[in-house]
C-alpha cells in the first residue's frame, strides 16, 4: 500500500481516473479573491510555505518536486518566483529544462530529471520536465531522430510506453517520499498573442522574445492534445497535475500557491524532537554554558 495523501481538492484538479478533459477547463479563474484581497492572500500563501518549508528540511523524511508545464509567455518563470520567494534557497533548487545537450540524448528520456530530483528536506522545481518528451517531441516527433532509440516502435506505441514510464516512475517515487505536484498553467491562445505583442511592443521585455515561440503557436491544437493526452494518462492520486488558470498572472500565482500550501499542511511534518538518552547530556551543556557567562 503506498503512503500518499489524496491530492487536496480544487476545481482545477485533473480527474486521477483518466477522464480529464482540457476544453473543460477555463483559462481565466473565476473564483480567485477579487484584487485587494489576493495580494494579502498570497503573501500568506508564499509565508506559510516558507514555514512549512523548514519544517520539510528538519524532518528530512520527504522531498517535494512542483512540476511546471505551459505553453510559452504563460508565466512559468514568475509563478515559481513568486511561490518560493520566502523560501530559504538552501532548501529549494529550481532546474530549467531546455533541448538536450548531446550527453543528455546518450541516456534514456528520464535520466536527465532524475539528476535534479530534490532530496529528502527539499523541494525540486521542474520549470519543464520530463514531460517535455510526450509533449514538443510528440508535436515534432523528428526530433526523435537525435534519440538514437535502438527501436522504433510506431509513434503511437512510443508515447503509450513513455507515458506509461512517467507513470511508474512518479509512483516510485511517491512511494519512497516524494511528494509530486504537477501543473498546467493554462493559458489561452488569445493571451499568449497580446502577452507577445506586449513583448515586442515595451523595449524592456523584447529580450524575452523568441521568434520561434511564435512558430510554436501555429501548432497549438496539437500542443493541447499532447497536454491532454499526457494528463489524462499521469494524474494520478500520488502524482495529481492541476490545470491552473493563467489568463489573469496574480490568481494563478495565489493559486498555485494555495495547492502548494495547503499539500504541505496535509503532510505529517514535524521538527525531530530530542531523545530521551540526550535530553540530560543537553541540560548540562546548557547549564555550562549560562555558568560561562
Ligand atoms: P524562457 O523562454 O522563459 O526563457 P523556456 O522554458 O521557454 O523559458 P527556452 O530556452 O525558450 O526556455 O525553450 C526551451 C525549449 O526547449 C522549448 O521549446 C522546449 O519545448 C524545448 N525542450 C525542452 N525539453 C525538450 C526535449 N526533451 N526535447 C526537445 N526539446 C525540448
Ligand atoms: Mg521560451
Amino acid at each position: 500500500m503506498s503512503q500518499h495523501n489524496d491530492p487536496v481538492a480544487s476545481p482545477y484538479l485533473a480527474p486521477t481516473d483518466g477522464s480529464f478533459t482540457l476544453a473543460d477547463m477555463p483559462t481565466r479563474a473565476t473564483d480567485a479573491p477579487s484584487n485587494s484581497a489576493l495580494k494579502k492572500q498570497l503573501e500568506d500563501a508564499v509565508q506559510d510555505i516558507a514555514e512549512r518549508q523548514r519544517m520539510l528540511y528538519a524532518h528530512n523524511r520527504f522531498s517535494l518536486l512542483l512540476v511546471f508545464q505551459a505553453m510559452d509567455a504563460a508565466g512559468k518563470d514568475s509563478t515559481i518566483r513568486k511561490v518560493l520567494s520566502g523560501v530559504n534557497p538552501a532548501g529549494c533548487h529550481v532546474s530549467s529544462f531546455k533541448r538536450p545537450s548531446s550527453t543528455e540524448l546518450d541516456h534514456d528520456f528520464l535520466w536527465r530529471t532524475t539528476c535534479k530530483l530534490p532530496e529528502r528536506g527539499r523541494i525540486g522545481v521542474f520549470n519543464r520536465s520530463h514531460y517535455e518528451e510526450v509533449l514538443v517531441v510528440r508535436v515534432h516527433p523528428g526530433i526523435l531522430d537525435a534519440q538514437q532509440l535502438p527501436h522504433t516502435p510506431d509513434l503511437d506505441t512510443l508515447w503509450a510506453h513513455r507515458l506509461r514510464s512517467i507513470a511508474d516512475q512518479e509512483r516510485h517515487l511517491a512511494d519512497n517520499g516524494t511528494v509530486i505536484l504537477k501543473f498546467f498553467l493554462n493559458v489561452s491562445r488569445e493571451e499568449q498573442r497580446k502577452r507577445f505583442i506586449d513583448r515586442l511592443e515595451v523595449a524592456r521585455k523584447r529580450w524575452k522574445f523568441e521568434p520561434n515561440d511564435v512558430r510554436e503557436r501555429g501548432y497549438w491544437s496539437q500542443y493541447m492534445h499532447a497536454y491532454e493526452q499526457a494528463i489524462r494518462a499521469t494524474s494520478k492520486p500520488w502524482a495529481p497535475w492541476y490545470a491552473i488558470p493563467a489568463d489573469d498572472k496574480p490568481a494563478m500565482r495565489f493559486l498555485v500557491a494555495d495547492i502548494v500550501r495547503r499539500t504541505m499542511d496535509a503532510l505529517p511534518l514535524a521538527y525531530p524532537s530530542v531523545a530521551d538518552e540526550d535530553r540530560e547530556l543537553y541540560d548540562t551543556l546548557l547549564k555550562q554554558l549560562k555558568s560561562e557567562g
